[in-house]
C-alpha cells in the first residue's frame, strides 16, 4: 500500500469507530451567542470563560501594539523577539500569581513540554495523574523521566506509589482542574506528600486560572495555600485570559533555569505583540473586575442546580461540566440533536477519554444569563 492508500484505510478504520473528528467553522467572535458551520447557536463549549475575547478595551490594547510594535515579532525571545510588551507581560503574570517570576511561551502546550523536559530527567521520577493533558503526558515523555501514573486524584495510591520507590529526585504533576472531567485536584494532600517525601510539585492552572479561587487566581487560591507551597505554576493565556500563550512562575531562578533551557522557549518566535498587549489587558481587567470571576462562579451553581432537577448529578465547581452519555455514537448523536436546536456543546471521545465514556462537555462562561442555561437544560433533557 502507497502512502495514499494507507492514510484512506486507517481514516475508514476511523470512520468506523465514530471516532473520525472534523473542524466546525466559526463565523464570528467567540462569544456566547455565535454562527458555526453558518448556523446561529449557543456557545457553551469555549474556553474564553469570562466573556474577554471580544472585549472592546481589550481589543483596543491589541491594536495599540499592533500600530506600535508591528504584526509579527520576528524573532525568538533570545535573539530579536523580546520586547518590553514580553517583559511587561510577565511581571503582570507573576504580580497576578503571587510568584517572584514568570516566563511565557508561545502556548500552554509548548509551557509544558518545555518545562518538564527541562526540569526532569532520567534521574527523576515523575508521578503524574492519570487524567493529566496530553501537553504533560508529552512534556514526561520527552523529558525521559521514569513516569508513574497514579490513578486520577487518588491520594491513597499516590503516597504508595512514592514509598515503593522513595526516589532521589522526583515532582508530582497535577492538572488543578481536569480538562476533561471538571474536577479539581487534591493538592493539599499531594503537597503534604511532596513535603513528607521532598518532592517538587508542578500544577497546570490552564481551567483554574480565572475560575477558581475567589478572586480567580486559581488553585493555590482556591485552597488558600501560599503560591510557594506550589514549586512549578503553570498557566494558559488562551483560555480566561482570551488570547494565547502559555507561562511558567515560581522563582526567579526556575524562570532563569528555563530561560537557559527549555527548548520549546528558546527555538520558536515568540508571541505577536497583539497577543502579549491583550493577555496582559485581560488579566489587568480580571484582576480590577472580579465581579466577573463571580458571576462565572454563580453560572456554575445555578447549572447544577438546574441539571439536578433533571437527574444529573454534577457537583463541579469549575466551568466544565461533562455530562458522560456512554457511547461514542450516542454522543454524536446527542450532539448533533443539540447542534439542531441551535446549543453548540461538544462531544468528547476517545482517545481524548476511554472508549465508552464520551460525554458532552459544557463549558459555562461569565456572559452566559440563566435563561441560556435553561434552555441548555431543557434541550438536553430532551436529547439524553
Ligand atoms: N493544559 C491543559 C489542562 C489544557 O486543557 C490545555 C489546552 N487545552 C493546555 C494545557 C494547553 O494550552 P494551550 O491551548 O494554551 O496550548
Amino acid at each position: 500500500m502507497n502512502l495514499e492508500q494507507t492514510l484512506t484505510s486507517k481514516l475508514d478504520e476511523i470512520k468506523e469507530n465514530n471516532l473520525y473528528r472534523q473542524l466546525h467553522t466559526v463565523g464570528k467572535a467567540s462569544e456566547k451567542n455565535t454562527v458555526i458551520n453558518g448556523k446561529e447557536v449557543l456557545l457553551f463549549s469555549s474556553n474564553n470563560y469570562l466573556g474577554l475575547a471580544n472585549h472592546s478595551e481589550i481589543k483596543k490594547k491589541a491594536a495599540a501594539a499592533t500600530k506600535e510594535y508591528g504584526i509579527g515579532s520576528g524573532g525568538s525571545r533570545l535573539t530579536t523577539g523580546n520586547f518590553a510588551l514580553h517583559m511587561k507581560l510577565e511581571s503582570t503574570i507573576a504580580k497576578f500569581k503571587s510568584s517572584e517570576a514568570a516566563i511565557v511561551f508561545n502556548c500552554g502546550y509548548m509551557a509544558n513540554i518545555g518545562a518538564i523536559s527541562s526540569l526532569c530527567d532520567e534521574d527523576t521520577v515523575i508521578f503524574s495523574d492519570a487524567l493529566n493533558h496530553a501537553s504533560i503526558i508529552d512534556g514526561c515523555r520527552l523529558s525521559k523521566a521514569r513516569t508513574v501514573v497514579y490513578a486520577h486524584n487518588d491520594i491513597d495510591e499516590l503516597k504508595e506509589k512514592i514509598e515503593a520507590i522513595r526516589p532521589k529526585k522526583g515532582m508530582i504533576i497535577t492538572d488543578s482542574v481536569f480538562s476533561m472531567d471538571g474536577d479539581i485536584a487534591n493538592l493539599p494532600g499531594i503537597i503534604q506528600l511532596a513535603k513528607d517525601n521532598r518532592l517538587a510539585v508542578m500544577t497546570d492552572d490552564a481551567h483554574a486560572t480565572g475560575v477558581i479561587g475567589k478572586t480567580g487566581r486559581g488553585i493555590a487560591e482556591h485552597f488558600g495555600l501560599s503560591a510557594g507551597d506550589i514549586d512549578v505554576k503553570m498557566g494558559t493565556l488562551s483560555k480566561a485570559a482570551a488570547s494565547e500563550g502559555g507561562y511558567i512562575c515560581g522563582s526567579s531562578n526556575l524562570c532563569d533555569y528555563l530561560k537557559n533551557t527549555a527548548r520549546s522557549f528558546i527555538f520558536s518566535t515568540s508571541l505577536s505583540p497583539a497577543s502579549i498587549a491583550s493577555a496582559a489587558g485581560a488579566l489587568e481587567y480580571i484582576d480590577t473586575h472580579p465581579e466577573i470571576v463571580s458571576q462565572l462562579q454563580n453560572n456554575i451553581v445555578y447549572l447544577n442546580d438546574a441539571l439536578s432537577r433533571i437527574g444529573i448529578e454534577s457537583k463541579n465547581q469549575t466551568a466544565i461540566i461533562p455530562i458522560i452519555v456512554g457511547s461514542e455514537k450516542k454522543a454524536i448523536d446527542a450532539f448533533n440533536s443539540l447542534f439542531n436546536m441551535g446549543i453548540f456543546v461538544p462531544c468528547i471521545r476517545y482517545p481524548t477519554v476511554k472508549k465508552g465514556e464520551a460525554r458532552l462537555r459544557v463549558t459555562l462562561m461569565a456572559t452566559h444569563t440563566q435563561s441560556d442555561i435553561n434552555y441548555l437544560v431543557e434541550c438536553l433533557r430532551k436529547v439524553i
